[in-house]
């Protein structure tokens, strides 16, 4: 690697850190270069490494991403506070240990595209939500709630744990679709538990959007006017550089 950029949290303490990561892998002989970067170094927390993934959206076949975290280990962060020197010393050496490489939830409306790591959300907090779920064309169910999380491998330890969708290992590449606050009753019933599907798959719901929200992963566009979204895995992937070991069982153990 010879340039490197470095995004962090902006708070005081990150700062520090990244000046003096910056400072020292100058000193090392690498360039600093925002624009076209080969790693991009996250100082923060999952959240900094979401925001520096969509930074790079149209850069991800050319770089390689590692974080620390100034706070507690997160689950994309390698590093931890006390671990700067290590990592400035495993950047400067280039010895890793393998490339992670996970791949982005893919969602159109209309004309435009969106792309999340973690997962994608249709969400309405105003009115009962409803609209119909085709999976490869062919219709699934009629869903009535608050909405509905698609996520991926990578973000099956993000929101949809919360949601008490699955938790699913390191390499395996598949959607996991899990209801958010479904309306069961005598009138309407749908599955209720989480639809793990392959990663093949397309995804489309039918409905009336109004007063709706696509998040995707911590950013979000209005769903007003919208009657169709299409959902399927990208080609696009994120590219993270381990220089460690760092286990996906000592990640999880590091969640709760
Ligand atoms: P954030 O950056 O403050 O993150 C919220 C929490 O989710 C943090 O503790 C973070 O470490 C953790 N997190 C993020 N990605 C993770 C992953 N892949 N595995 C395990 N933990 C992960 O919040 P934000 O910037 O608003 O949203 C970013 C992400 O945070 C979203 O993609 C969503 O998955 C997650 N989130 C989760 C909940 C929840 O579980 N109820 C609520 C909001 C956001």
């Amino acid at each position: 690697m010879e340039r490197f950029s470095i995004i962090n949290r902006e708070d005081a303490d990150s700062k520090a850190v990244t000046l003096k990561i910056k400072t020292e892998l100058i000193n090392g002989g690498l360039s600093y270069d925002e624009t076209s970067p080969q790693l991009v170094i996250c100082v923060g927390g999952d959240g900094t490494l979401l925001y520096a993934v969509h930074q790079y959206i149209d850069l991800l076949d050319k770089v390689y991403f590692v974080a620390l975290h100034t706070g507690t280990l997160g689950f994309y962060t390698d590093y931890t506070r006390d671990q700067i020197d290590e990592l400035i010393h495993d950047i400067l050496n280039d010895h890793h240990a393998y490339i992670y490489s996970p791949k982005l939830l893919e969602v159109k409306i209309k004309n435009q595209t969106f792309y999340a790591l973690n997962e994608i959300r249709i969400e309405n907090i105003l009115r009962t939500q409803t609209f119909d779920i085709y999976v490869d064309g062919e219709f699934f169910e009629r869903f009535k709630g608050n909405g509905m999380c698609l996520s991926t491998q990578a973000g099956s330890t993000a929101y949809n744990r919360s949601l008490k969708g699955a938790v699913i290992d390191a390499g395996v590449s598949l959607m996991q679709l899990v209801e958010i606050a479904g309306i069961h009753d005598h009138q309407h019933r749908t599955m209720g538990v989480p639809y793990i599907m392959r990663d093949d798959r397309a995804v489309k719901f039918k409905g009336n959007f109004a007063n709706a929200s696509l998040c995707y992963d911590y950013l979000y566009t209005r769903l007003d006017g919208v009657d169709e979204i299409n959902c399927k895995m990208s080609y696009r992937k994120v590219r993270f550089i381990r220089y460690h070991e760092y286990s996906y069982l000592e990640r999880l153990r590091n969640l709760y």
